[in-house]
């Protein structure tokens, strides 16, 4: 019933020859029944776009926009709707290295969503726990806040096209991927969440799993009843892996 979704996020990598390289790459060999998009550095979007215009297939993003949604005096910023401009439908919220890194709290994500939204774009929303919060058994408590501050700015009916990303903090570019078992358990809790406020939505909305996905794990993660899919990070930047874990997803 859910189409599978592979999303690779290139994070600060690449250049505009790479973009082209990798772009022209995917879309060679994105498999029919699968979503594929990617998510360069902002400044390589339009290179993304004109590659990818041809096949029209494969879908580009930014990973990351601005918390104001209208223009303004906000040095360096990029707007959702500059990202739209540019041709892109999608956008990345909350990775874990925005909310570490960036001091991104849970209330800046919920408006950055919103923001994704009102432009057009289709937000993949980032959650998960940090190493400290697994080991103390905190997962799906840190699971739900993170949900819970999205809601309060955005409405349910948000989740049909947008995207939920379970990426365990330590499983980010650890080489050490939550267990086939483990994403399982922790996305049928975050449809259960959605569950709780639309039934008939929480079939529709589509989660991914993230942290370590390689083309070696790929096909038992994606498996798994309630895993729809992959955000890919590392592996993204290897034309041969990411086909791969596309046709994985397959
Ligand atoms: P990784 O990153 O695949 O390199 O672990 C995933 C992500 O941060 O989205």
């Amino acid at each position: 019933m859910r189409k599978k979704l592979v999303a690779g996020n290139w994070k600060m990598h690449g250049s505009q020859a790479l973009t082209r390289e990798l772009c022209a790459a995917t879309a060679a060999a994105k498999p029919q029944d699968v979503d594929v998009v990617v998510f360069p550095p902002s400044l390589y979007l339009r290179e993304a776009v004109q590659v990818l215009a041809a096949g029209g297939a494969v879908g580009v993003g930014a990973q990351d926009v601005s918390i104001h949604a209208g223009e303004g005096a906000y040095t360096g910023e990029i707007s959702a709707a500059m990202v739209a401009d540019c041709g892109a439908g999608w956008a990345i919220v909350g990775h874990s290295e925005r909310r570490a890194d960036f001091r991104e709290s849970d209330h800046d994500v919920g408006r950055k969503f919103s923001a994704a939204r009102q432009a057009g774009l289709k937000p993949v929303l980032c959650v998960g726990e940090t190493h400290a919060d697994h080991v103390a058994g905190r997962t799906l408590e840190v699971i739900e806040r993170q949900l819970a501050a999205v809601l309060d700015h955005n409405p349910i009916e948000a989740f049909v096209s947008a995207v939920i990303a379970y990426e365990p903090v330590w499983a980010i570019g650890s080489g050490l991927s939550a267990t086939p078992e483990q994403a399982q358990q922790v996305h049928a809790f975050i449809r259960s969440q959605i569950r709780k406020k639309d039934a008939n939505i929480s079939p529709l909305t589509r989660l991914l799993y993230g942290g370590s996905v390689k083309a070696v794990n790929a096909a038992e993660l994606f498996a798994q009843p309630d895993v729809d899919g992959g955000l890919v990070g590392g592996a993204s930047l290897n034309a041969e892996e990411f086909a791969s874990i596309c046709q994985a997803a397959g």
